[in-house]
């Protein structure tokens, strides 16, 4: 089972946090960008051949910006060059100032049954300050839109951390997601990467980030409120409602494979991860030329080791100490290291699989960081 994930690499704004990679001058090359796509996916599914695909996703960048005809394009192109498994899970992110009855009935028909909604919040002064695209009246009124549509697997992002964001405006962000009905939410930490607006009026000094322990005063929250609502706490960053965890995104997690397509996309065949050049002229030039511009590199123990430990980590199903030895023998300061961590209570080791304990959540990454090899 594989699944394919295709980079839509347009957006009509910058958002200040955001160091993904987009153009908001693509008008020009847009279709050359999805012959380009269409292209790819034919010239490299050997990279999960004879996998049957069990899901597709498309992010960005903002997939939502594709018209029917390319969307169904670039679909076409996948059920012609593999097996889809007949319950395919087919995201597609979008943002709700394109939402709209037709175009939701139009990815309905294109075969769409799961909807990321990067909404990030609904509340005004958060959306200005983070220069989305859209207001607080589209963020609550495209979800029943999309519902009404028949799309009845919704997720949506939420930004937490944000400066000066008090806990009764961040309660008030998961109350009304609550409220419309959603089958998921993924709850993203505000941090400053570099290359962005945020970084640049952090380095001028205009911005101070918002405190760790606001932070996790944020993340407990979420927590509460979300578990009191019957959502379960899949991923550190993730939660949803019985049977409603993302396929796609948990596939990575598990260290399955696949195939990325687009600029900037990765992919990982279970050897080696690969990287698409993150430059648009580039990537469709050299998908032209028969000659695809990517990095990639083979994982090491030590990559293998670190990666499973992370992602299993953060995950509700946790870590295998038995996978994990498989990989690299558990030397005496890793053991050490684990029983630290259990003395102070951030996780519990039961049959041999290590989970994060509710406070070790809080601290996942530096957990994770201080067993890696
Ligand atoms: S957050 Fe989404 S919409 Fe905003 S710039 Fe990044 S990819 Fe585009």
């Amino acid at each position: 089972m594989a699944g394919i994930y295709i980079h839509i690499p347009f957006c009509k704004k910058a958002c200040t946090y955001c160091d993904f990679h987009f153009s908001t001058t693509f008008e020009k090359y847009r279709e050359a960008m999805v012959r380009a796509i269409c292209t790819e996916i034919s010239i490299r599914k050997n990279r999960i051949d004879g996998e049957v695909v069990e899901t597709i996703y498309f992010g960005g960048g903002t997939p939502s910006l594709l018209t029917l005809e390319e969307l169904q394009s670039i679909l076409d192109t996948i059920h012609t060059e593999f097996e889809v498994q007949s319950e395919v899970e087919i995201t597609l992110e979008a943002n709700p100032d394109d939402i709209d009855v037709s175009k939701a009935q139009e990815w309905v028909s294109a075969g769409v049954n799961r909807l990321s909604i990067g909404l990030q919040s609904f509340h005004a002064e958060s959306l200005e300050w983070m220069n989305r695209a859209h207001t607080v009246a589209q963020s609550i009124a495209c979800i029943p839109i999309a519902q009404q549509a028949g799309i009845h697997n919704i997720s949506i992002d939420l930004i937490y951390g944000l400066p000066n964001m008090d806990n009764e405006v961040w309660v008030k962000e998961i109350q009304t997601a609550l409220q419309l009905g959603v089958q998921h939410i993924s709850a993203y930490c505000l941090t400053v990467e570099p290359n962005t607006v945020l970084s640049s009026w952090v380095k001028k000094e205009k911005l101070q980030p918002a405190s760790n322990e606001l932070q996790n005063e944020h993340f407990t929250v979420l927590q509460k409120e979300l578990l009191t609502a019957g959502f379960e706490h899949y991923e550190i960053s993730n939660f949803a409602l019985p049977n409603f965890i993302s396929k796609h995104n948990s596939s990575y997690w598990k260290g399955a494979i696949y195939l990325g397509v687009g600029p900037s996309a990765h992919s990982y065949d279970g050897k080696y991860r690969s990287w698409n050049i993150a430059n648009n002229q580039r990537y469709i030039q050299g998908i032209a030329n028969n000659q695809p511009e990517f990095d990639f590199e083979l994982l090491t123990k030590e990559n293998q080791f670190n990666e499973l430990l992370l992602t299993g980590l953060r995950a509700k199903w946790g870590v295998s100490l038995t996978q994990l030895g498989a990989i690299l023998p558990l030397n005496k300061s890793f053991l050490k290291q684990l029983e630290n961590l259990e003395k102070k209570g951030w996780v519990v080791c039961n049959e041999n699989i290590v989970y994060l304990t509710q406070e070790g959540k809080s601290w996942a990454d530096k957990i994770a960081q201080d067993l890696f090899v």
